[in-house]
């Protein structure tokens, strides 16, 4: 998420509440609490409920019938309990209620809230509702998991958003929007071609990153026929699903169900399922339920008292307060077993410090080794938290489980996000040639990679290329498509196709994690929006009759990929690795880059593999060692097992295209 994206939330409200002075030091003293019992259980003795407020003059559980629209059934006072807790218990086990609590805060009681721990929700959240989550289960979910991954990059991630991928008509999918688009098999475009879950396992990704899906604020849930749309950067219950996504928000398992339903359904076609999180703000500042809950607590301000706003969107969290610390920990190992998540994108991660982070991963990796961690090495804005405890980009080697997203590479491929019309080395523009092979090496220390000439980066960040997500573009900014239209404005769509293609091979080549947004493969657009979170889904839902008009396109990406997954020696695991196998030729031409895979790196098949990147609209010659090379790709065309072969010596790298040869022995 961007500061462009945020503005407009900011909007949705933005209260101030002036403090005399900055509270840290009050809230530093409050007890936390660890338990696992926060807020509601349901056990053989009965409803019990535990809520965290440790300046609370009073607090109560407020009873309903329904979700939405109903008067009270019951209100219960609750009495105070250890470490700031406040708890109230009934014999019953309440299965199909609803309640929110309320506090008593300087002789005034707040507005009520579902609490932040609601884990079951009904219509637009504002109740929360007791289920039995046994039945929410899907059949064989006990023996659900995702896909193995000995390393981070090994995956190939699509980002999606649930409406942009089964919206469209053209996609054939019957529950358009919903967590169940990706539970039906053998969907078709109108030509006939694989859509939907289908459409993935073909491409052969083996992870989609789905974006937010928690429940967010933004989306009227009660009025789910005026279609809105939004990305979900806007949290507010953090622990149940959207409920726009589920065909009956109403109905709080229904929401849980179905999300449990596409989770099993992606892991037994051999596909992982990564949550973006957004726990570094909330959409409502005064209203939100951390403030409800513990008012001030959960936020971090600036020295009048104002909340401080490093997400550009007005206010921001303070992991490094224990119980906000403790509620990340908690919130992601709760989606990563109840929900069997395999791995999670950290909205503006360095709002969090790197110790909350450090415990996430250290929290996940015990649930499941295989779980991976990735986020935005970045803020959207000046922050208390001082920079040296920030889960930056800068800092990703003090964080060794955790991978950033290479904005270094991003820029240099396609140009700069900030200007539509600039151009990166994939489209001709030269002088990013040493961008680029910080790219390739993952931000590793390299003695052939001088950093002082990098774009973004002036120093190695990364301690190994795990630590690294590979991109050219997201739901952010305008996608590759648009880019390249508006920054080729005289090309035709053919040159872009190629551009594209020699940009993504770039990245699907380079040491680190690839990461693709969802459509780039048939080569969808977003008509130019580049700040997309709230436009139609006219501007949003991929038109699936892509597929068959860029077919090429298409197959170059699965190609592609096929290459990646079945040559581990462009997925080695540690710099020392890449400095030993991985040698740059001497080139001195303008937008050209040549290097060698050496050794059979990382016990590839292949003794090794050259890989030149031609991003000029010129042919250029370059001396390649003699022997017997496979050509694997030339000239805008790829094939994993061979387009043909060559003797080395002089070779032709095509305009704007990627040559890769390769040497069995
Ligand atoms: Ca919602």
């Amino acid at each position: 998420m961007k500061i462009a994206t945020i503005v407009t939330i900011t909007a949705i409200g933005c209260a101030t509440n002036a403090f005399a002075q900055n509270p840290d030091a009050k809230y530093a003293s409050y007890p936390s609490y660890a338990g696992e019992d926060l807020e509601l259980t349901v056990d053989s003795k009965g409803t019990h409920w535990r809520l965290w407020s440790p300046e609370a003059e009073a607090a109560r559980v407020i009873l309903y019938p329904t979700g939405l629209n109903t008067a009270a059934t019951d209100t219960i006072d609750m009495s105070r309990s250890e470490k700031g807790t406040w708890v109230a218990n009934v014999p019953e086990q309440l299965y199909g209620s609803f309640y929110t609590f309320s506090i008593k805060d300087k002789g005034k009681w707040l507005a009520e809230t579902p609490g932040v721990w609601a884990k079951a929700v009904g219509t637009n959240g504002t109740r929360a509702a007791i289920i039995d989550f046994e039945t929410t289960n899907p059949e064989g979910w006990e023996k659900d998991k995702g896909p193995a991954l000995a390393h981070i990059n090994d995956a190939v991630i699509y980002e999606m958003h649930h409406r942009d991928f089964s919206e469209h008509p053209s996609s054939g999918i019957v529950n358009k929007g919903k967590f169940l688009a990706l539970t039906e098999p053998y969907t078709k475009n109108p030509e006939g071609e694989a859509t939907g879950i289908n459409h993935l396992k073909d491409l052969g990704v083996t992870h989609v990153h789905i974006l937010p899906s928690y429940d967010y604020n933004s989306v009227d849930e009660a009025n789910l026929q005026a279609n809105q749309y939004n990305w979900g950067y806007d949290p507010y219950n953090y622990n149940a699903p959207e409920g726009s996504y589920s065909t009956n928000p109403a109905d709080p398992a229904t929401r849980v169900s179905e999300m449990k339903q596409m989770v099993k359904n992606l892991h037994d076609n051999g596909i992982g399922v990564i949550m973006d999180v957004v726990y570094n703000h909330t959409a409502n500042n005064d209203d939100s339920n951390f403030s409800l809950t513990a008012p001030g607590y959960y936020y971090r301000h600036r020295p009048d008292g104002s909340y401080s706003d490093a997400s550009g969107c007005g206010n921001e969290t303070a992991s490094e307060r224990q119980q906000m610390r403790d509620f990340i920990i908690n919130s992601v190992k709760y989606w990563a077993k109840e929900y069997h998540i395999d791995g999670f994108r950290f909205d503006l991660m360095a709002i969090h410090d790197i110790e909350t982070m450090n415990q996430v991963a250290a929290a996940l990796k015990e649930i499941n080794p295989d779980i991976f961690i990735y986020g935005e090495g970045w803020t959207a804005g000046d922050s208390p938290l001082p920079v040296e405890q920030r889960a930056l980009k800068e800092n990703v080697a003090k964080m060794p489980d955790i991978a950033v997203f290479s904005d270094d590479i991003r820029d240099a491929i396609k140009g700069h996000y900030t200007d539509a019309a600039d151009r990166g080395f994939a489209t001709g523009k030269p002088g990013l040639e040493e961008t680029v092979k910080i790219g390739i090496v993952a931000a590793t220390p390299h003695p052939q990679v001088d950093y002082s000439k990098g774009n973004n980066s002036k120093f190695p960040y990364a301690a190994a290329p795990t630590q690294i997500i590979n991109y050219v573009s997201c739901h952010d900014d305008l996608m590759l498509t648009d880019k390249l239209r508006k920054s080729m404005p005289d090309a035709t769509d053919a040159e872009r196709q190629r551009a594209a293609r020699l940009a993504q091979t770039i990245v699907l080549t380079s040491q680190g994690t690839p990461f693709i947004f969802a459509g780039e493969e048939i080569f969808r657009d977003k008509k130019g929006v580049h700040n997309s979170y709230k436009s139609p889904d006219s501007i949003n839902a991929i038109d699936w009759n892509l597929r068959h008009q860029n077919a090429d396109q298409y197959n170059y990406y699965k190609e592609l990929i096929k290459l990646r997954k079945s040559h581990p020696a462009f997925r080695m695991t540690t710099a020392e690795q890449i400095q030993k196998h991985l040698k740059f030729d001497k080139v001195t031409q303008p937008g050209l880059i040549s290097y060698s895979l050496l050794d059979n790196a990382n016990g590839d098949p292949w003794k090794e593999i050259k890989v030149i990147f031609n991003g000029s609209d010129e042919s250029r010659q370059v001396k390649v060692r003699k022997g017997n090379w496979i050509v694997i790709a030339d000239d805008g065309q790829i094939n994993a097992e061979g387009l043909g072969t060559s003797k080395g010596g002089n070779v032709t790298v095509a305009p704007r295209s990627a040559l890769i040869l390769a040497l069995e022995k």
